[in-house]
């Protein structure tokens, strides 16, 4: 039975683990429990995947990988991990338009929780998905396309609306990546370059430390047939000549090829290799979406309070993300960009700082990822979200019975 997160910062609470390997045995399993809750590959860090019913997990259920070229969509198997039939879809010949830092995750949790990689016209892993298949808390099977009128409700749905068995994710062809590195971009060349900065590559990952120094490091990744030759200077940083891991002392053979070599998007856009532990040990991480307009004074906000979180962090990343339609994406109706903090374990001191943060990132519209550790004032949330209502709604038509509430949704999404 599985009862810690990947992170190992939190215990599941459930009663009961199923791993079904068909959906007639899915279905069975939800119909007869109270409380339910589908876990994906775990990489959430706190317990929105919790429950204390019944954890499902789809880890058994059969592989399923079906391209339809006419519609431009592959097909997987909802507990499917990127990283798992990512290569099989490039020898077909096709892409999925964006990863986030590490292939280990399932597509199910991901788009849950709203996950995004990085790219100004990128939008979150969530805006892909073209149709679903799920488990409705009474066991039954629906099928939803993208178009109908709650589909954009179902999508970034925090598992709240049932087990979803299948997901239909749009594709475009597959394309090849260079990563490049550059060290020491200072903070007066990002507020004088931002757009340029965040547009220069096809996704673009900005790594601070929060000191004086500024960017540490900035990781291009820039698909080969859009680069041009990159310079070796870029707004005053310097491209790095070896490997690079985002933490000073940390080895780089667990992080994807850099140097500027070229590989297919699935080895490149990640900055995690599948094959390793993606992590340097225990961490916990927070991150907010904010307006991209509100990009500079975001970063200026949390530089005021740096001096704080610094003994507690590894690292932070600035992103940037497109505009997606999904009512609860942090990225809804408004092109992002994304302040990341990856934590050291400290879990009191963390804790304690996370108010501390949201308060720093309130004004500017934040919201906080799903799946990550935060700490905010509800009314702002709800206010974030336009569209709550109408979700409650949707959850109270297809989970009449709160099979699949938890605490975590509870306090977040309301009834
Ligand atoms: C090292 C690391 C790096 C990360 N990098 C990024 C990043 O680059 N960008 C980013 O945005 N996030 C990132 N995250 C966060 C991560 O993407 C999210 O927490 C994501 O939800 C994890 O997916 P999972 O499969 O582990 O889901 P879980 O954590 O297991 O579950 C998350 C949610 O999905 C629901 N769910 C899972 N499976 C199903 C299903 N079949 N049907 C319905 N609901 C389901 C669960 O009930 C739960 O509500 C990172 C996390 C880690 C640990």
């Amino acid at each position: 039975m599985t009862s810690t997160n990947w992170a190992g910062n939190l215990n599941y609470a459930a009663a009961s683990f199923h791993r079904p390997q068909s959906v007639d045995e899915l279905s069975e399993v939800v119909a007869a429990a109270p409380l339910a809750r589908a876990l994906g590959s775990r990489h959430s860090f706190n317990h929105i995947a919790d429950t204390t019913g019944a954890h499902i997990s789809l880890e058994r259920m059969p592989a399923e990988l079906t391209i339809d070229q006419a519609a431009r969509t592959v097909t997987v198997n909802a507990g499917a991990r990127y990283g798992e039939f990512a290569e099989r879809l490039d020898a077909a010949g096709f892409a999925v338009h964006n990863l986030a830092s590490l292939p280990h995750i399932s597509v199910a949790g991901a788009i849950a929780t709203g996950t995004h990689g990085s790219g100004d016209s990128n939008p979150s892993l969530a805006a892909a998905v073209a149709g679903v298949e799920m488990v409705k808390a009474d066991g039954t099977l629906v099928v939803m396309r993208r178009g109908e009128p709650d589909f954009d409700g179902v999508v970034v749905a925090l598992g709240m609306l049932g087990i979803l068995t299948r997901i239909s994710l749009d594709i475009v062809p597959a394309f090849k990546v260079r990563q490049d590195v550059y060290e020491n971009l200072a903070w007066s060349s990002l507020a004088d370059n931002f757009d340029a900065i965040t547009s220069s590559a096809y996704s673009v990952s900005l790594f601070t430390h929060w000191g004086d120094e500024g960017i540490t490091q900035a990781w291009r990744k820039s698909r080969v047939d859009a680069a041009a030759d990159l310079d070796d200077r870029f707004f005053g940083a310097t491209r790095a000549k070896r490997e690079m891991h985002p933490l000073p002392d940390v080895s780089a053979e667990n992080t994807t090829q850099q140097l500027g070599v070229a590989g297919p998007w699935w080895d490149r856009l990640p900055h995690f290799r599948l094959g390793f532990t993606p992590s340097n040990g225990e961490e916990l991480q927070s991150e907010y979406l904010m307006p991209r307009r509100h990009a500079l004074a975001a970063v200026e906000a949390i530089r005021g309070i740096a001096a704080r979180l610094r003994p507690h962090l590894f690292v932070s990343e600035l992103r940037t993300m497109a505009a997606d339609d999904l009512w609860l994406s942090p990225a809804l109706h408004e092109d992002c960009a994304g302040i990341h903090f990856t934590w050291r374990q400290h879990i009191p001191e963390v804790s304690a700082l996370l108010p501390l943060v949201d308060a720093a990132l309130a004004p500017f519209d934040a919201r906080p990822h799903w799946g990550k550790v935060f700490e905010t004032d509800r009314d702002r949330l709800a206010e974030l979200y336009p569209k709550l209502p109408v979700f409650r709604d949707l959850a109270a038509r297809m989970d009449p019975d709160a099979v699949f509430r938890n605490d975590f949704v509870d306090r977040w999404i309301g009834r």
